[in-house]
């Protein structure tokens, strides 16, 4: 079995199952491999009920003494038990489980295992399992991988299938040489598989991350140096001067530019009028303005009769972008023609919509990476201008140079990450900074809170509804069934329509819904005919909708602050007061310390690089990636040493045996080969 085998040739795997793991991505044998666990499950030792503490998954061992009749409300039936054992007592709810008042005896003694709450000032829990002492024994201090599920797929379905690849993979023979190996202190890739799905403790699992995560930065790294000696030379085979369109635009606006936006600006008509090729990135906060000073690069472009093109990480981005440009087109008379190429577009529009850029009557086209396709052929593609997505400008630059084509390359990006590490993740671009925010911006109001403050920003935002505006509710799962502790966006808008007065449109958008759904919701929402859109992150880049005044993120503890702080750049965008609303579902003090730092600053690079410093290995898994590099496993903020040590392998490669031919780097040649696109792929979301 290797990378590629169909995850059908598992045994016990058949379609049906295989369909389930499909819902998951997962379609191969390495793709099981790779599908790491969310986070370890270590069955402790019950505790006292008085030392409980909320916010935390706990066993308790105790004696049930008294269970009440099944309530019924509406469609739910709920079973209070109170158990009690010599520290205190404590009462467990359990939902749709009428048949558990028959199997809990008065006096008998059982282990409850849960996540610990609050109800006023009483602790409780909901829903824990429950189990004999002796078969909770049995389970106590081992690690259990945790599996991202989805409904129908059990998490001990999908350990007993990793199990069983695990037993018969065959590895790639080790790449690196022993001084590699030493030096940055790796596992073998077999070790580290086995140790990351099944450690025997922390620290072997520690170990085991270590050398995944080096891969993975160590394969990228390489393609970005690679890209880099590619271009960095380029001659400027489109020069553009500036012409009157750029200029009656900007008198057009109806804003002035900041002095940074003026400053970048620039820097782009330098380069596009230069002696080389251009190969740049716009490094912006959210909210800093970087899409005007791309639309000038742009407008530029067609003013010297080229095409340039847009590319944007979702559709329902590329769809807005597609849309602001019309009307600006329309609005001030600009020589665009501009297009939009997307995926879920019929056969028949993308095949007339390919016509217009071959011909090179379409001069601006706006889409997704459907822009890369083979089946695309442009006229004379002179710029390209990638939002948020830096990765995918890797991979389209080697794309688009395949067809002959080296087109000026324009990266936006509103990732927030320190000087050092950009260095490292922008090797191939010269970085633009815009550090000034426009300057009729309020600043947006905050507030980290637990989850007994639910019905105050529910009669917060119907009010700010009353009042015109729109809300934004962010949870971290699609449906349920991926892991019933966190919200998700299914359940959750069910909830808030019967918690907000009817008259408020609460809908949904997640990843998982067809592109031409997606792309209606967010029509209406910025239509105004939505109010609250109930979201998972699928709508944190790059969406505009300055009506909207309230962002409001479920299991906040469960982001990272980057990504939070991106999420928070959705509102704020307009002239009326923003506020963001972190509810937390851990209330220990780690979890509230790492989330007040949003509340004290709405810096990007700041928030970034104190995440870096509280999230220590305790937080390495669960916790969501942000902005551009999604890696697999990866954290640039957490995993920044090895991200470091990683380019310096490289670069000790690179500058010894520049070519790979040494026979020590003979099966590391191989490797790349086979791994060239694979290391860069992008997520659509
Ligand atoms: P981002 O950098 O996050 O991509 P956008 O380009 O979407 O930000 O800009 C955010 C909002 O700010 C938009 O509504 C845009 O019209 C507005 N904007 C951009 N530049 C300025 C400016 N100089 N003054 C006032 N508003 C601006
Ligand atoms: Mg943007």
């Amino acid at each position: 079995m290797n990378q590629e085998t169909p995850i059908t040739q598992v045994k016990g795997i058949g379609e049906k199952t295989a369909a389930l793991f499909a819902k998951l991505d997962i379609h191969t044998v390495g793709d099981l491999l790779h599908h790491y666990p969310r986070d370890y499950e270590v069955f402790s030792d019950p505790e006292p009920i008085a030392s409980v503490v909320p916010g935390e998954v706990c066993a308790i061992y105790g004696a049930v003494y008294a269970i009440p009749n099944v309530k019924k409300v509406r469609n739910l039936s709920i079973l209070n038990v109170n158990v009690r054992d010599d520290s205190g007592a404590m009462q467990l709810t359990f939902f749709n489980m009428p048949f558990l008042k028959k199997v809990l005896k008065p006096g008998g003694y059982y282990v409850f295992r849960g996540l610990v709450q609050t109800r006023g000032t009483a602790k409780i829990m909901e829903q824990p399992k429950l189990y004999k002492l002796d078969e909770y024994r049995k389970k106590t201090n081992l690690y259990q991988p945790k599996y991202a599920l989805t409904k129908g797929l059990t998490n001990q379905s999908v350990q007993k299938a990793v199990r069983q690849v695990l037993d018969v993979y065959s590895f790639e023979e080790e790449y690196y040489t022993p001084q590699i190996l030493e030096e940055h202190q790796l596992l073998s890739a077999k070790e580290a598989y086995q140790e990351i799905h099944f450690p025997i403790d922390r620290e072997s699992m520690c170990c085991a991350r270590k050398r995944i995560v080096f891969d993975e930065f160590f394969d990228f790294l390489f393609l970005l140096r690679r890209s880099k000696d590619r271009v960095s030379g380029l001659p400027n085979a489109f020069p553009m001067f500036e012409t009157a369109d750029t200029v009656r635009f900007l008198e057009q606006l109806p804003y002035k530019l900041t002095g940074a936006q003026r400053k970048v600006w620039q820097e782009i008509r330098d380069d596009l009028g230069g002696t080389l090729c251009m190969n740049r990135l716009i490094q912006g906060d959210v909210g800093s303005g970087k899409t005007i000073v791309a639309i000038l690069a742009l407008l530029q472009c067609a003013a010297n009769g080229f095409q340039g093109a847009l590319m944007a990480p979702t559709e329902v981005l590329a769809m807005q972008h597609y849309e602001d440009i019309v009307r600006f087109t329309d609005a001030f008379g600009l020589c665009f023609h501009p297009v939009l190429l997307v995926g879920s577009q019929s056969a028949s529009q993308k095949k007339e919509i390919r016509q217009m850029i071959a011909s090179g009557e379409a001069n601006l086209i706006i889409g997704t990476h459907a822009l890369i396709q083979d089946k695309v052929q442009y006229q004379k593609l002179a710029l390209v201008v990638t939002d948020e997505q830096h990765r995918f400008g890797v991979r389209q630059r080697e794309h688009l140079a395949q067809k002959g084509n080296d087109p000026h390359v324009l990266v936006m990006s509103a990732t927030p990450i320190p000087r050092t590490l950009a260095i490292i993740l922008y090797g191939d671009l010269h970085i633009s900074v815009i550090d000034e925010l426009p300057a009729d911006r309020l600043p947006i109001k905050n507030c980290v809170v637990n989850t007994s403050y639910r019905p105050q920003a529910y009669r917060f935002i119907a009010k700010e509804v009353a009042e015109g505006r729109q809300a934004y509710v962010i949870c971290p799962q699609v449906c349920e069934g991926e892991s019933d502790e966190l919200e998700n966006v299914v359940e959750y808008t069910e909830k808030l329509r019967v918690a907000l007065p009817p008259s408020v449109q609460v809908t949904y958008l997640h990843g998982k819904m067809r592109p031409a759904d997606k792309t209606r919701i967010m029509e209406e929402f910025a239509a105004g005919r939505i109010d609250v859109l109930v979201s998972t992150t699928v709508i944190e880049v790059g969406i505009n909708v300055p009506n909207a005044t309230v962002m409001m993120v479920e299991n906040a503890e469960r982001f990272g602050l980057a990504q939070l702080h991106q999420l928070r750049g959705r509102v704020g965008r307009g002239a009326h007061q923003s506020y963001c609303i972190f509810i937390s579902t851990k209330e220990n003090k780690e979890t509230m310390e790492r989330l007040s730092i949003l509340n004290h600053s709405n810096d990007g690079f700041y928030i970034a690089s104190q995440d870096l410093k509280l999230r220590g290995p305790g937080d390495l898994f669960g916790v969501a990636q942000s902005g551009d590099f999604r890696f697999r496993i990866g954290d640039i903020y957490t995993d920044a040493s090895i991200l470091q040590a990683a380019d310096r392998a490289v670069d000790e490669i690179l500058t010894k045996d520049p070519n790979l031919i040494s026979p020590e780097n003979q099966r590391l040649s191989v490797h790349l080969e086979n791994h060239r696109m694979d290391s860069v792929d992008f997520r659509t979301i």
